[in-house]
């Protein structure tokens, strides 16, 4: 799944994997999780992402090795926020190789810069369940998953907002012109309601 910070993939990659039974491995969560809990990789992670910057490869490397061994591998997974440029994407073809797996296609939601900046502005998260919603959603900054408290990413203050979005713009957009070449990328709108993102994501799979 590809796409900009806030185009959707977190919440399109839940359902798509939730209606295949697939896992749904997410570097952003993963790394969120071990920075709560002050794991080695965690602590290398930090300040990266508090920053808006990409965490080194080898760090992100190491974390997919681990989510896609195993038993994983054999029903296939859908992987959200990796590859996030072009030396993870040839690394994770080298990767799928060694496992004997493929990538069967690269989904890219489409979302123009002014929306994504008033969606990230707007995100609140559950900081018990990682669940994603809007202000106004989930009552009185509660989550309506788990009653856990909303708050703001960190890395969703206007100034990392505007940081991600450069590191976006150079480094990872141009997975879609290396992922088009290799014929296995589908463009999809990520405007409208969920549902209708959730449709066109499963016309192309
Ligand atoms: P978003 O797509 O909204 O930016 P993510 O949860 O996917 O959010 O990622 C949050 C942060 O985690 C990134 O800004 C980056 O610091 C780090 N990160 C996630 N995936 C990768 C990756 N594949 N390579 C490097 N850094 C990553
Ligand atoms: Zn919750």
């Amino acid at each position: 799944m590809l796409g900009a910070p806030g185009a959707g993939k977190g919440t399109q990659a839940e359902k798509i994997s939730k209606k295949f039974e697939i896992p749904h491995i997410s570097t952003g969560d993963i790394l969120r999780k071990e920075i709560r809990e002050g794991t080695g990789p965690g602590l290398k992670a930090k300040e990266y992402v508090e920053s808006g910057k990409l965490v080194p490869d080898e760090l992100v490397v190491d974390i997919i090795e681990n989510s896609i061994k195993g038993d994983k591998a054999g029903k296939g997974f859908l992987m959200d926020g990796f590859p996030r440029n072009i030396a993870q994407a040839k690394i994770f073809s080298d990767m799928l190789d060694r496992i004997g797996s493929g990538l069967d296609k690269v989904i890219n939601i489409v979302v123009g810069s002014d929306e994504i900046i008033e969606r990230l502005g707007k995100r609140r998260v559950c900081n018990k369940c990682q669940q994603i919603s809007g202000i106004g959603e989930g009552q009185d900054g509660v989550c309506a998953k788990c009653g856990g408290k909303l708050i703001k990413r960190r890395d969703d203050e206007e100034d990392v907002i505007r940081h991600r979005l450069q590191v976006y713009k150079e480094e990872t957009s141009p997975l879609t012109e290396y992922y088009k070449e290799r014929g296995v990328l589908a463009n999809v709108r990520g405007t409208g309601s969920e549902e209708e993102v959730t449709e066109r994501i499963l016309e192309n799979i």
